[in-house]
């Protein structure tokens, strides 16, 4: 990178713009007398005027942050300067432009976003304020920290100031910015921008609902988001059960289990529908579930089971979908027709464990689908729902037994429960559970050899399982 002297100072532009010299020269101009305090000045346009300034050692004077930023602004305005100075007296000076033009591009941004945001989730599943509370219960500072190293010199954690290499381009400096206050972030490189609900969505790669739901989790807000009575397709099989086996005698009964009977007797079409076989009969069935569930007195159970009872053969399957679909829901998470389009793998996360999901990756790139590793979730509460979910939509899970490590066999546990496929796989003959010994497991050494073993194996379990890739002819 050129740069050059102007009056003692060296001026170095990033993109080497004559422009951005110039814009230099016209600030040692400004700050005047005290440019003689400062070695040298870094600019990048790029990042939207990002300037770094630094003070010769033992020339500091509390003047100069006043000076550099009045004369940085009078060149046009500036997203942020570096001051790097000794003895604890670096800064940074925060984006300063006339009418405060990057703010209001930030805000106008912001609110497209939550505009969008509200069409898209306005359907029944955001209570009042739900997103503010969300927003203040998790600092977005905790969860950007998740996938970067904060850069402590730039960055002031007491005001909630953060800065790091950005996690949405490749970069060697530090042009991401967090301000936690705002719970906004910006990066002066790529210009990625958001919150907290943008930087989940777009860094684990979901839809909006599902990094609220996410989010929620780790909030512990996600109770507000599940549905409080039975979902809808439990009516539609009641509907169905009823219209196929009830006379008038079981309506009358249901009114008296369910205390409806002068709904029942009332309507002016429920039963005269039924007695005379009319088109609009389930219609009317249909009409009284959904005014017993919406009621929320208890009847719509006292009816469900009254069912079971009644009609034992025909709605086993609807109470088992009830039942069954409330145990599936583990630690907030709630589980959802799977889309069995990934192969799970749960394995201890230890560095020596690298080259062995590297085979597993391999074995799975035999098949049509894609290995996922629940990798590391276990350090952070906040992603237990991570692993819930790559589980719920596994085709196959892959369990690692080696050393009994109890995370992986709660998630085998999980897998197991939700009548997941699962090949434990293992290093040590000893790890795998007397009862799960009947399972057929695979065994593996942890070298050259054994890793290229075990990858063979697994791909034609894999492949028996999913079938073959299509790019493998
Ligand atoms: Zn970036």
């Amino acid at each position: 990178m050129p740069s050059e002297f102007y009056k003692g100072v060296e001026l170095t532009s990033r993109h080497e713009l004559a422009h951005e010299i110039s814009k230099m020269r016209q600030i040692v101009d400004g700050i005047g007398v005290l440019s003689s305090c400062i070695e040298s000045i870094w600019c990048d346009s790029k990042a939207g005027a990002s300037y770094s300034v630094a003070v010769k050692p033992g020339k500091w004077r509390d003047a100069l942050p006043d000076a550099i930023a009045a004369s940085t602004y009078a060149t046009g305005g500036y997203n942020a300067i570096y001051i790097e100075a000794e003895d604890d007296r670096s800064r940074i000076l925060d984006a300063d432009w006339p009418g405060d033009a990057m703010e209001m591009e930030l805000l106008d941004a912001a609110e497209v976003v939550e505009a969008e945001r509200v069409s898209q989730l306005q359907k029944g599943l955001l209570p009042n304020g739900f997103l503010d509370r969300l927003r203040a219960a998790i600092p977005l500072s905790e969860v950007v920290g998740r996938w970067v190293k904060w850069d402590a010199r730039k960055s002031n954690f007491s005001k909630g100031d953060y800065w790091a290499a950005c996690p949405f381009h490749d970069e060697t400096t530090t042009s991401f910015h967090v301000d936690d206050q705002k719970g906004f972030y910006y990066c002066f490189g790529c210009h990625a921008k958001g919150d907290i609900i943008t930087f989940v969505k777009d860094k684990q790669n979901l839809s909006m609902i599902q990094a609220v739901r996410r989010l929620a989790f780790a909030a512990g807000l996600d109770h507000e988001l599940l549905p409080a009575t039975p979902a809808p397709p439990t009516i539609l099989q009641l509907k169905e059960v009823i219209v196929e086996n009830f006379t008038k005698e079981h309506f009358l009964e249901v009114g008296i289990v369910t205390g409806w009977t002068n709904y029942i007797r009332s309507h002016d079409r429920l039963l005269r529908s039924l007695s005379w076989n009319d088109p609009d009969y389930a219609g009317n069935v249909l009409e009284m579930l959904a005014a017993m569930e919406a009621r929320g007195d208890g009847s719509f159970a006292k009816l469900q089971e009254y069912i079971a009872t009644t009609f034992s053969e025909q709605a086993h399957v609807v109470t088992q979908t009830a039942v069954f679909s409330a145990a599936k829901s583990v630690l907030g998470y709630q589980y959802t027709t799977p889309r069995n389009d990934i192969i799970g793998v749960m394995m201890p996360f230890q560095p020596s464990f690298g080259p062995v999901y590297d085979a597993i990756r391999e074995a799975c790139g035999d098949t049509p689908l894609p290995a996922k590793r629940a990798d590391e979730v276990w350090t952070h509460s906040t992603v237990i729902s991570d692993i819930l979910e790559l589980i719920n939509h596994s085709a196959v899970v892959i369990c690692d037994l080696t050393g009994r490590n109890e995370n992986v066999f709660y998630e085998l546990g999980i897998a197991h429960a939700w009548g997941k496929t699962v090949i434990p796989i293992t290093q040590n003959a000893a790890d795998v559970p007397f009862d799960l010994r009947h399972h057929r497991y695979l065994s593996y050494l942890n070298n050259g050899e054994g890793l290229k073993a075990m990858r063979r194996e697994l791909g034609k379990r894999l492949t028996g399982l999913l079938g073959h890739s299509p790019d493998e002819f």
